[in-house]
Order: C-alpha cells, then structure tokens, then sequence
C-alpha cells in the first residue's frame, strides 16, 4: 500500500539518545533545554530573528490572532487545509473568503480590495502547498488599508522568497511540523516575527500568560511543546538537506514521466525558491480526476483530493461564492511524496496514471 505521505523517521539511536538526556534531567516539558536547543537551530538554519516553537500549527495560527487583538472580518483563502478557516471563527472572527488565482492556487491579490469591508482587520492567507503569495502585492493592499497581515506557512519548511525564508514574511508567520509536514516533530508548529513586541506577547500567550509563577500578563492558552517532541525535530532538522533534496528529485521524476497526463500544475513564482513539499496535479475535470483516484486505488495507491473541499462551502461559514477555488479543489490529487518513496514505487503509478488516462 502506499499513501499520500509517510513520516519521516530519523536514526532511531540518534534520537534514543536525546530520549537518555531527557531522563537523566528528569525535565520533560515547560521551555526546556531541548526545546531550547530546537529552536535556536531552527532560527539558525531559517535565518531568523525570532521563532516561537508551539505544540502545533492550528494554535500557532489562533496564538497570532489573538496576539494581533484581531476583531470583526478575516480576508481568507477558501483552498487550504481547514485550520486556516477554523482558527478564524475559533477566535470568534468570521472569513470573508476571497477567489484564488488559478495559476498558482493562492488567494487572488487583485480581488482583494473588493471584499474589504468596515470591519476588516487582517488577510491570512496560506502559502499553499509551498508556494508563496504574491507577497509583495498582498503588503501593498494591507499597508493601504491598515490591515494585518497573518501567513498560513505550514506547508513551508525550506521555501525561500526573495532569498530569505518565507517565514520572515506578514506581520506574523505561522507553520506546522505535524508528522505529515516535510519537517516535522510528530505535533508541533511555530509563530514567527520580526516584532520583538509581538514575540514578547505570543512568549506570554503560549504559556497561560505566566509572568513568573504567582503573575499573569493577559489571558493565555498552553500553546507549549515537549523535550519528547523537539527531541524528534532536532534528530530531523539534521537530515533536511536530505529530505528537501530527495523531495526535489522525486518531483522531478513525476515531471519527466507525466509530460503525456493532461493536467496543470499551480505556477511556482520567480521569487521563489520552492520546498518541493507537495506533488499537486489538476485534473481537466472532476469526472477525470475521481477516475485517476479509483484507477490508483484499485492498485492500493491513495492520494489525496488536497484540498478538497473548498473552505467556502464548511457549513459553518456564511455561504460565499469562490468558483476557481471550487472548481480547482474538485479536480485535484496530490500525488506519494515521502522520503522513502521508490522509483519503482513511482514508475508504478505513473504508468496507472498513464494507462488510465487511455481507457
Ligand atoms: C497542517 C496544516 C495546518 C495545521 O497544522 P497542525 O500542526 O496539524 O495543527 C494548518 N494549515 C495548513 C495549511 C496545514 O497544512
């Protein structure tokens, strides 16, 4: 059987010996050394200021609401993993969905401006699948407008924009390290920012608000994670370098091979230096790409309709309209992608993809 990703697992023994540590100190979580460790490596390899590591990446994103002091609408993508959407009415903000650009499945700066309203308070918008926003263009609408401006980065481990990682970007970065993501620590996320103000209150936010033991500095959640889990992260962030360009050669396989499929693949920009996080194919139509999914799946090959659906029909929002969005998410698979995938395990489903296509 083989499924859309697997986790990536480091040396066991390397790992067991970050485990050792950990009992010997007998201290297993509260902002200990290991987290410590992970993430001062993290800003080094990232070539960041600051990072906050988090126990995942849903209340990474719900940590930068609410340290923004966001209130009222949300400019948001409908085509990202459902957290961007729940996070928002979590915080008890409502989405304004607005349409994606075809070409690379992110929201559409220029349809941005339109759906502003009086309450509007921010854009959070996802770099989906590793691919950056227009960056530049999403800035100059939220500087005009004195909006915040939130990046959903979960999907950007390594991805570069302009140079510099993706993470330095929008007011607040937030990304995910679950077992699924390129790097992971089994759950875990971060906030990022350039703000030392910001930092100092997610710092707070993260930790129940605690200003020392017997303080609080404002209303705060247990956004903390474990020695056990960035014991796993630091084990990881060791092979990355590996893991990105392994990433980087099996994409390149499937592009070799799939040049005869007929599908579109979202447009990587050219400030971009991708992360290769996702192997994403657009189907012409729904018809034909529910075909290839039973086509794979007969052969035990399960891929995933990423996203599918499109955040705008969650039957917790208000109804919106979003027809690229809905349009796209109904006709695309993300392909295997994982450390350990084969090329013969690739071969295999190329020539099912091949092979269905003809029938
Ligand atoms: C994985 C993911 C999240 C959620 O991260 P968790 O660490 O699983 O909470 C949020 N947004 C996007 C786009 C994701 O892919």
């Amino acid at each position: 059987m083989i499924l859309v990703t697997k986790p990536y697992l480091p040396d066991k023994s390397k790992y067991i010996r970050y485990i050792d540590q950990i009992f010997e100190r007998n201290w297993l979580t509260n902002n200990g050394p290991l987290v410590n460790e992970l993430e001062l490596k993290l800003k080094e390899y990232l070539g960041l200021k600051h990072l906050l590591y988090t126990s995942n990446g849903t209340i990474a994103i719900q940590m930068a609401i609410k340290a923004l002091d966001l209130k009222g609408t949300i400019i948001t993508t409908p085509f990202s993993y459902v957290a961007t959407t729940s996070s928002i009415v979590w915080e008890g903000l409502k989405p304004i969905f607005v349409d994606i650009d075809e070409s690379t499945c992110n929201i559409d700066p220029s349809k941005i401006e339109a759906s502003i309203q009086d309450d509007t308070c921010a854009i959070l918008a996802t770099h989906c699948f590793g691919n950056p926003c227009d960056i530049d263009a999403i800035q100059k609408i939220a500087s005009k407008h004195d909006l915040k401006v939130i990046y959903d980065a979960a999907h950007c481990f390594g991805t570069k924009y302009k140079g510099r990682s993706v993470f330095e970007f929008g007011d607040i970065s937030t990304t995910s390290f679950h077992a699924t993501k390129l790097f992971h620590t089994v759950e875990g996320g971060a906030v990022i920012t350039k703000a030392p103000d910001l930092l100092k209150r997610m710092a707070y936010l993260r930790n129940f608000g605690h200003d020392g033991p017997e303080k609080f500095n404002g209303v705060g959640v247990n956004g903390k994670n474990s020695e056990f889990h960035a014991a796993m992260g630091l084990a990881n962030l060791d092979d990355i370098e590996e893991i990105l360009l392994r990433r980087r050669q099996q994409c390149d396989y499937y592009d070799s091979k799939l040049g005869k499929l007929k599908i579109a693949k979202p447009i990587i920009g050219d400030s971009a230096e991708f992360n290769f996080a996702y192997y994403p194919i657009i189907f012409e139509s729904e018809e034909i790409c529910i075909k290839m999914k039973d086509g794979l799946e007969d052969r035990r090959v399960f891929p995933r309709r990423y996203f599918y659906p499109s955040l705008s029909s969650l039957d917790y929002v208000e109804h919106q309209t979003t027809p690229i969005s809905d349009s796209i998410a109904s006709r695309i698979l993300c392909l295997p992608l994982y450390h350990t995938l084969s090329k013969e395990e690739q071969d295999m489903i190329i020539r099912i993809l091949l092979r269905t296509q003809n029938y």
